[in-house]
């Protein structure tokens, strides 16, 4: 049988202890876990591309079998690119759901051997997202229990005056 691979989508602006979560408990179902870095000008990213891959391969350093890419294409097409059928995705409440859930609809009309895969996230990153981060890091707040070290480093650098 050849390695399961999943690739794990998102803007990962910035990338978040909740994402951490995410990839950790992926690696016990697969063999290998991309963490992909989608473009996304849509959401007018506060991080750069490269400093979005930086951030994120620093952060798993210490995974062997996680890879962190970007792609600016199709979902689809990049996990045609990369032959891999698995999308990860996590959830956390009742509106990723339903956002989620479009996603995956699409994606599997789009390319129907696609599968998307949902984990849960841990009751402690439950409320955590990108966005908050940003708005706690702009109003100089405490980042610790929220993101890896270089990426509290990294927004004290963004919003120091
Ligand atoms: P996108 O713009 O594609 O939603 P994000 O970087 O915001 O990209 O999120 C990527 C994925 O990680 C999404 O599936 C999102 O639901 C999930 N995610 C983000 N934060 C958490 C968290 N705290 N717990 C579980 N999943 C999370």
């Amino acid at each position: 049988m050849g390695k399961r691979i999943a690739i794990y989508p998102g803007t990962f602006d910035p990338i978040t202890l909740g994402h951490l979560d995410v990839v950790e408990r992926g690696t016990k179902l697969f063999d290998k876990v991309i963490v992909a870095i989608t473009t996304n000008q849509k959401k007018k990213p506060l991080f750069s591309m490269k400093e979005r891959l930086v951030l994120a391969k620093e952060a798993f350093k210490k995974y062997p079998r996680v890879e962190v890419d970007s792609f600016n294409t199709l979902l689809v097409d990049y996990a045609k690119k990369k032959r891999c059928k698995v999308i990860l995705r996590g959830l956390r409440e009742l509106s990723d759901f339903e956002r989620e859930f479009q996603h995956a609809i699409v994606n599997r009309k789009l390319a129907g051997s696609t599968e998307t895969v949902f984990i849960m996230t841990s009751a402690k990153y439950f409320y955590l997202n990108s966005s908050v981060v940003k708005e706690v890091a702009s109003l100089g707040g405490k980042l610790d229990c929220f993101v890896p070290k270089a990426v509290e480093a990294a927004l004290r650098k963004k919003f120091r005056k």
